[in-house]
């Protein structure tokens, strides 16, 4: 809760910091047991870095990070270990991923050697029945990831992900490199390997079309602060920040509940280094008045569990 991650910039001559981009800035939100939160914004919203401080693979600037009731926010990397193997990211790009020089099996094994004392049939066993349960073959152990397909290539990043039986995974846009069709064949994946392993998701995305059938919950992302964050039927049905609105104004809808107003959005995503005062929207948000400037909005509870940080709502 209340998380901050700042990185500093440095510059001049003795490389002084000279500012800070604030690329999370105030971030308080919780994910329950065997649920998937979506996470959606803009590249530079700041969702893969506020992912990256969850797993403690960055050190919060500010605030807290709990993990099933312990607060690891500042553990160091020694402490950290018997965390790591609950906690597992799959990234956008298989490829920068997965080491080229391994093959299949190595690089689905590499975790149980370096943080199990599984023996080495077993972990040939388990690296098996890994590669089968993301729809590849046994002897694909043999190969290496440039022989495979996009899709393929995170189904391997998937099963090395599960090797060490995770309880909570990131998915950082793990599906946005591909082709449409293979999207939705992974999405599914990754939604039957949750059920059959009881696992928690946070779900990375730029769009809000990506993350709507896995999610139970949506939060969106604006300039490294939570503008909305709801249950997905409230989310899509009746969203209330114009940024929502926005986002979705630009997903073609198949639900006639499902209220879109036209609202396109003017100009760039503003930088974290600079953002604006008052709400971080504001130079971008057809709705701005007077109050916009000045104050930066709570986010606030509208209908259970459906919270909204706009000044139009208070
Ligand atoms: Fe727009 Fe103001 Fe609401 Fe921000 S607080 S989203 S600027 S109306
Ligand atoms: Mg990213």
């Amino acid at each position: 809760s209340h998380i901050k991650k700042y990185f500093p910039i440095k510059g001049g001559i003795f490389k002084h910091t000279i500012g800070h981009v604030k690329a999370v800035d105030d971030v308080s939100l919780s994910i329950k047991k065997g649920e998937t939160l979506g996470l959606v914004g803009e590249s530079g919203s700041g969702k893969s870095t506020l992912g990256r401080v969850l797993l403690r693979l960055l050190e919060p600037t500010e605030g807290e990070v709990i993990f099933e009731g312990k607060d690891i926010s500042h553990l160091n990397n020694r402490k950290l270990r018997a965390y790591r193997k609950h906690m597992q990211i799959v990234f956008q790009d298989p490829f920068a991923s997965l080491n080229s020089k391994m093959s299949v099996g190595e690089l689905i094994e590499e975790p149980l050697l370096v943080q199990t004392s599984v023996s080495k049939p077993e972990r040939k066993q388990m690296s098996v029945e890994l590669l089968e349960k993301v729809g590849l073959r046994a002897n694909d152990r043999a190969k290496y990831p440039h022989e495979f397909s996009g899709g393929q290539r995170q189904r391997i990043s998937i099963a090395r992900a599960l090797a060490l039986n995770p309880k909570f995974i990131i998915c950082d846009e793990p599906v946005s490199a591909l082709d449409v069709s293979i999207q939705a064949q992974v999405l599914n994946l990754m939604a039957d390997l949750q059920e059959e392993y009881h696992l928690t998701y946070l779900f990375i995305a730029h769009d809000l079309s990506v993350v709507k059938h896995i999610s139970d919950r949506v939060a969106v992302m604006y300039l490294g602060r939570i503008a909305e964050l709801a249950p997905k039927e409230q989310l899509y049905q009746n969203p209330l920040h114009p940024y929502t609105k926005a986002l979705l104004s630009s997903v073609p809808s198949t639900n006639v509940r499902e209220k879109r107003e036209k609202i396109k959005l003017s100009g760039d995503l503003p930088s974290p280094a600079n953002p604006p005062s008052g709400c971080v929207f504001r130079t971008r948000c057809p709705m701005a008045h007077d109050r916009c400037i000045s104050e930066i909005p709570a986010l606030s509870e509208m209908e259970k569990g459906h919270f909204v940080a706009c000044h139009l709502y208070e």
